[in-house]
């Protein structure tokens, strides 16, 4: 049995043995959303990708400090140095105050993975939260001539800090290929190179995010929040950085080489990404209508859609794949999942029931050793599931009759499947069923009440009539005459 927990390191590109800088304790860092929408597939994955991660290092008995940010200032909306911010550009579009844009998504986004059953992080720092360490950290990069000042724009010097460190070692891009590739966009004119990166930016007369600094009114660049607000929980040097694998270039290379630059050393021990998902093949992007976020997908409301899915079912269909795969969303698929998600809750649900007998077939062990085989081989969630079948189908067996099992190795199973489904890859019982039996029960006892109504209506008894409807109004249930009969729904 494979025992250690093998990491695959995205920095040297190679599988690594995982082992934390001070253990049982380890700093996790990844990188949060940025504010300015409702949270999409794309953030799911990545959520989940490192709630696993998370939830398997405590399972593994340390201590997990797991920080994510919120960026809620300076990631404008070419991802480069130009352009508005984005939580400015929601904010004039929809009048509103930038913090009050921040709040609204903020507050849907926690909503959003609350429903992915993912843990909350144990810090979650905002950006505008931190611009005072953040102009700390510049005045580190300017001090070690790594950066220097345009016109109240602070850039980052790519050109002399890799003359001494390695700037594109991470995404393998090549300096000179950078320049080559930036040197034609406009507005760049008062950059020294490029390739060179925002680390504070002038704010012009019409924008609100600003704050004074030893430069002039401004605001960060987008990079800077994640370097400082990493070293800042986490320590200097601290074990795992993790995002989305569109975050490696140029967000991650600008994290590296900011913290390098002020530290002389690099922060991050272990780099891993999460592969994007693409929707019937193709990438996801508003322009291209295939955007789905969180909300449509687990109502139903989008086109692409043909019903809704539940938070757990899109849970099981990104934990089928492993993390670093690129995953393919279809409706197919995600019937798939559900099927997937209800056969296991099902299997777990009968195996609580299971009477042991004094002797059994059934040995647990290789099975758990299988769990920890998987997990241990870079979360390989994909393969942990195809397990977890294998064990479906020996319980279904012994429930059958077919197989026998004995107490000892009972007790073992139900802990086995609890850690696993349960704890490791985060599913919960969604009683789906359930609420659909409460919705028909619902009806008919609507029915009955509705009969009264309508022979208090037919009686002209109108105060009964509305009595009825505003009582029922205050509990929650709005009810609509229509020329057949009553609609009625649940309020929200
Ligand atoms: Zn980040």
């Amino acid at each position: 049995m494979e025992n250690k927990f093998i990491i695959y390191n995205t920095m040297t590109r190679r599988r690594e043995e995982f082992a934390p800088l001070n253990p049982p304790f380890v700093g996790v860092y990844v990188c949060g959303p940025t504010v300015y929408g409702d949270a999409h597939l794309g953030h799911a994955r990545a959520a989940i990708t490192f709630d696993v991660l998370v939830r398997y290092l405590r399972y593994l008995g340390y201590r997990v400090r797991y920080v994510r940010n919120i960026t809620d200032v300076g990631h404008l909306t070419n991802d480069s140095d130009n352009g508005d911010d984005k939580i400015l550009v929601k904010a004039k579009l929809e009048q509103l105050e930038p913090m009050e844009v921040v709040q609204h998504y903020t507050n849907s986004y926690h909503k959003n993975m609350e429903q992915l059953n993912n843990i909350p992080p144990s810090i979650e720092p905002h950006a505008s939260g931190h611009i005072i360490e953040q102009q700390e950290l510049i005045k580190k990069i300017l001090e070690h001539g790594y950066a220097y000042e345009i016109n109240g724009n602070i850039y980052f010097d790519v050109e002399s800090y890799n003359r001494k460190y390695d700037y594109g070692k991470l995404s393998g891009r090549k300096v000179e290929e950078l320049y080559a590739a930036t040197r034609t966009l406009d507005g760049q004119q008062e950059k020294h190179n490029p390739a060179d990166f925002a680390l504070w930016k002038k704010a012009s007369p019409e924008h609100i995010m600003r704050w004074t600094s030893p430069w002039g009114e401004g605001f960060p660049g987008w990079h800077l929040e994640c370097s400082c607000m990493s070293q800042k929980y986490l320590g200097e040097v601290f074990d795992i950085h993790g995002g989305g694998l569109d975050l490696q270039f140029p967000h991650h290379e600008c994290e590296i080489a900011q913290s390098t630059a002020a530290y002389g050393h690099e922060a991050v021990r272990y780099w891993m990404h999460n592969n994007m998902i693409t929707v019937n093949g193709q990438k996801m992007g508003k322009s291209l209508g295939n955007f789905i976020t969180l909300d449509q997908l687990f109502t139903g409301d989008n086109e692409v859609l043909e019903q809704a899915y539940s938070p757990m079912t899109v849970r099981f269909f990104i934990l089928q794949a492993h993390y670093r795969s690129p995953l393919d969303f279809s409706n197919e698929a995600l019937k798939a999942a559900e099927r997937g998600y209800e056969r296991l809750m099902s299997a777990v649900e009968t195996l609580g029931k299971i009477t042991p007998s004094s002797d059994g077939t059934v040995n647990v062990a290789e099975l758990s050793n299988k769990f920890h085989e998987a997990m241990n081989d870079d979360m390989n969630t994909c393969i942990l599931m195809s397990y977890l079948f294998e064990g479906v189908h020996t319980i279904n067996s012994i429930a059958a009759g077919k197989e026998k099992i004995d107490a000892q190795n009972l007790i073992a199973l139900q802990k086995l499947y609890h850690d696993f489904v349960f704890d490791v890859l985060g599913l919960r019982a969604e009683s789906s069923c359930g609420d659909s039996k409460n919705k028909e029960v619902l009806g008919k006892v609507l029915d009955i009440v509705m009969e009264t109504r309508n022979e208090a209506k037919k009686n002209k008894d109108w105060a009964t009539s509305d009595r009825i409807r505003d009582n029922l109004n205050a509990a929650g249930v709005k009810v609509k005459d229509t020329k057949d009969g009553y609609e009625w729904e649940i309020l929200n």
